[in-house]
């Protein structure tokens, strides 16, 4: 079992089923040609050659061996992407906008926050930062407790829960973060969106909401974005890519900043394998008892447009942790089937053996998805 809290990074990589799991956090979420060629390199020399692309923007590299870890940690501090203490690193959970343009300030700002979080309180690991400053807002959905965005044509600063924020100028906006974060510190919650639900108001003038977002789906049509099913890239997938740089973002999807053909990757954001998700499951992660991507791969094809399956091998839901219109959960080598809910939600019905969901998903569930 993981221990409770635990957000793993390059420098505290985290057990798990199929060897050590290292998260690395690109900074300004992008990767340059060089390091996506050496992470592919690291991955398949050092790794299982499986690289998860991670919710916050992150690439993960799985099954590191225990005795080749130094030779990684060398391998990424040439690349720049280790940091000089796991403090520091597990801090540093701030994801970039891909729509980012050469000269719209968004990566300085990436680059200034990140200096500020030196200087910022101890933070509860899963916090985390988003920059939405690009050409249209695109993050307003993602997991990030402070938001950065834009209003009109002024910088906002949003606390996660709050519809609207205080309209900052590019001087103070980091000082108005490490306020933030200084109050934060004192209320004892984890999340942002838990202490506003508490009623706990964070220190911000609510001067003007963010500037309006187009629907996911029009967003992943706005940019050639290549796609890995269930965000499980491998190392012969980013090899394809080795020489682009790449821009990430937490739709298990990367933006290559020039055109390139990559074979291993979906292209099509209408494909059903993007209407499911999926966790690690068994094998490779302990808490498992059940198989979950072979089986999401199986009932894809049972998923209309615009509906979601999550297969989850535990009620953490790891993969998809809001509730999607069907969640498969495994429990003692069965599947509870909760609807509209997340992994951990109430079943409708327990038990299934995974032989059965085929004509579950086509009979009895077929017009409910
Ligand atoms: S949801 Fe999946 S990956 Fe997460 S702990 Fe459970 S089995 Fe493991």
């Amino acid at each position: 079992m993981t221990p409770k809290g635990w957000c793993p990074g390059a420098l505290r990589p985290m057990p798990a089923g199929d060897g050590l799991l290292l998260r690395i956090r690109p900074r300004g979420s992008r990767l340059d040609a060089g390091q996506v060629a050496v992470l592919a390199e690291i991955s398949g020399i050092f790794g299982n050659g499986q690289v998860d692309l991670g919710s916050r923007a992150t690439l993960q590299l799985r099954g590191i061996r225990e005795e080749t870890l130094p030779q990684v940690h060398r391998r990424l501090e040439t690349l720049g992407l280790l940091d000089g203490d796991p403090r520091l690193e597990a801090r540093r959970n701030i994801m970039v906008t891909p729509f980012w343009r050469d000269g719209c300030g968004t990566q300085a700002l990436g680059r200034e926050l990140e200096a500020a979080l030196r200087d910022a309180p101890d933070l509860p690991p899963k916090f985390g930062f988003a920059i939405d400053t690009g050409e249209r807002p695109a993050l307003q959905d993602a997991s990030a407790d402070i938001r950065i965005e834009r209003a009109g044509g002024d910088l906002l600063l949003r606390a996660y829960g709050m519809a609207r924020g205080e309209r900052v100028s590019r001087g103070t906006v980091t000082p108005r973060v490490l306020d933030v974060l200084e109050w934060f510190a004192g209320t004892g919650h984890r999340r942002m969106a838990q202490a506003v639900a508490a009623g706990i108001q964070p220190p911000l003038h609510a001067d003007a909401a963010p500037d309006r977002q187009a629907p996911l789906e029009a967003i992943l049509r706005s940019a050639p974005f290549l796609f890995a099913p269930f965000g499980a890239a491998t190392s012969a997938a980013l090899s394809e890519l080795a020489g682009h740089a790449l821009r990430l973002t937490p739709w298990r999807a990367v933006l290559p900043e020039r055109d390139v053909q990559g074979d291993l990757w979906l292209t099509d954001p209408d494909d059903p394998l993007l209407r499911v998700s999926a966790c690690t499951g068994a094998p490779g992660c302990a808490s498992a008892s059940v198989v979950t991507r072979e089986l999401a791969r199986e009932l894809a094809r049972h998923v209309p447009m615009g509906r979601h399956l999550h297969v989850s091998g535990c009620a953490k839901g790891c993969a998809h942790p809001a509730p999607a219109s069907v969640t498969l959960t495994g429990r003692d080598g069965f599947f509870d089937l909760i609807p509209d809910g997340p992994a951990g939600g109430e079943p409708a019905l327990r038990r299934l053996p995974a032989a059965s969901l085929p004509d579950v998903m086509r009979g009895h569930l077929g017009s409910q998805l």
